[in-house]
């Protein structure tokens, strides 16, 4: 769930007079090899004396009504439906005996109404969170939630055992975030979307901070123009001597047998830390099936120029709840004049809540250029290296740099919980010509697609909504 939500719920269930309080969350579901996670997509809080009563059989309950209400709205929406309530105690928390025999009476035909569900109840204490999980092919214990703010927090049933020591190699990053922080980023899945210039520098510092497992998603080809900025890309992986040949034949021969970006990110990564998992993937996330190798990363870098993986990106992190942050340099050049402009190079973080910095409320999304990209991408194959010489912007690793490191860095604060309370996240653009650094105030449509809280967005719903893919061929 993302902090807003979060906030306003344990505001609602701890205001303080030590007592028990309802609520309902409305989630989605996303389901794959990890594991499967509840979405918190609503939170409907219940009104004391009104719709959380005292019960006939237990301390107190939700109405009849109310629940009847909740779960109608869950099946019209396809959504998943949790009863919530709170005990006292801090960081223990359990369902009673009374609990779970009203989960017993009740959830097996609210999984009818439900269509499935999954249904469930969630019980938290002020740091902890203990859940009961209903599926049409069992019963589950919730594991943890994930709390997604500037700072990701987990909460668990109990407290958790000592974190081991961190391997020597990390004695002075546990020195800053202790061996916690090192175990978190061990455990972290990473997705990178492109792994030129400054997806390779992100690929680079992520290996070396421990993060346990990275998906690199990228289907380019090392071309010798990349070599100044292509962390650990060499002539070979180029095929600088071919590329070098003055017939077109042999210079298409080397295009065709060059590295594959990913394959170098991988080589790299393997280098920096032997115990990483690497999951290459030679696609582009346009493509449903690549896209949904990203749906349960932890945290999710786009580095890649075009306006149609911003699309996807963005709604990866809001159906999925992923945080993100989009990175990239600008240099517009006036060819006629040969005069450079207004270079600058930008660090976007995206964090799955309404009024945060979606790409799309920023107008970082527009159709047109939407459109655009998809026209001319026939044209752009046929053509590739007439449109790479004429066409390609300038581009130097000092500026990459400037934009991946604050992106990487934010991941790091994040997880590791080294940032202060109430840290905004707020888009960073870099003027480098002005050496200026300036920032961007959220703004959010409330009517927004991706990141509002209307019938109609797709916030949270994770696979109950399909991404925003080329259709499949
Ligand atoms: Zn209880
Ligand atoms: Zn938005």
């Amino acid at each position: 769930m993302d902090e807003p939500l979060y906030r306003r719920l344990h505001n609602h269930l701890f205001p303080g007079d030590y007592d028990e309080h309802g609520a309902v969350i409305v989630a989605g579901i996303s389901e794959t090899e990890r594991g499967t996670r509840l979405l918190a997509r609503e939170v409907l809080l219940a009104r004391d004396g009104i719709d959380y009563v005292p019960g006939t059989r237990g301390y107190r309950a939700l109405t009849a009504q109310f629940v009847a209400e909740q779960s109608d709205y869950c099946a019209a929406q396809n959504l998943c439906y949790l009863a919530v309530h709170c005990h006292g105690g801090l960081d223990s928390v359990g369902f009673s005996g009374d609990d779970m025999a009203s989960h017993e009476r009740g959830y097996p035909a609210l999984l009818d109404i439900t269509n499935g569900g999954p249904v469930g109840a969630l019980v938290f204490a002020r740091e902890a969170v203990a859940g009961d999980i209903w599926t049409p092919q069992g019963r589950f214990e919730l594991d943890h939630a994930t709390v997604i703010g500037p700072r990701v927090r987990q909460l668990y049933p109990n407290p958790r055992p000592r974190p081991r020591h961190a391997d020597p190699v990390y004695d002075r990053h546990a020195r800053l975030f202790g061996d916690l922080g090192q175990e978190i980023l061990s455990g972290l899945k990473v997705g990178i979307i492109g792994l030129g210039g400054g997806g390779s520098l992100v690929n680079e510092w992520l290996s070396r901070l421990g993060v346990g497992h990275i998906v690199g998603v990228d289907f380019d080809r090392v071309e010798v123009s990349n070599l100044p900025r292509v962390i650990g890309a060499t002539r070979w992986d180029a095929m600088a001597w071919l590329a070098g040949r003055r017939s077109k034949w042999w210079q298409e021969l080397g295009r065709r047998f060059a590295s594959r970006k990913v394959h170098v990110a991988r080589r790299v990564a393997r280098r920096a830390n032997p115990d990483i998992r690497f999951d290459a993937i030679v696609g582009n996330v346009l493509d449903e099936r690549t896209a949904r190798l990203l749906t349960d990363v932890d945290f999710l870098f786009l580095a890649s120029d075009s306006i149609q993986s911003r699309l996807v990106f963005n709604a990866l992190v809001h159906q999925y709840l992923i945080p993100g942050v989009q990175i990239g340099a600008k240099v517009p050049v006036d060819r006629k004049a040969g005069t450079v402009g207004d270079a600058f190079v930008a660090t976007r973080p995206v964090l799955p809540y309404a009024g945060a910095g979606c790409l799309s409320c920023h107008e970082l999304i527009p159709a047109s250029r939407l459109q655009e990209e998809a026209l001319s991408e026939g044209e752009r194959r046929s053509q590739r290296y007439v449109e790479s010489e004429e066409v390609a912007e300038p581009s130097v690793i000092t500026l990459n740099v400037l934009s991946a490191a604050q992106a990487v860095n934010d991941m790091m604060m994040m997880f590791t919980g080294l940032y202060h309370d109430g840290v905004n996240l707020r888009h960073q653009i870099n003027f480098v010509r002005e050496r200026l650094l300036t920032e961007v105030g959220p703004m959010a449509d409330e009517f927004c697609l991706d990141c509002s809280d209307t019938v109609r967005s797709l916030r949270a719903r994770g696979d109950r909504a399909r991404l925003p893919c080329r259709a499949r061929a």
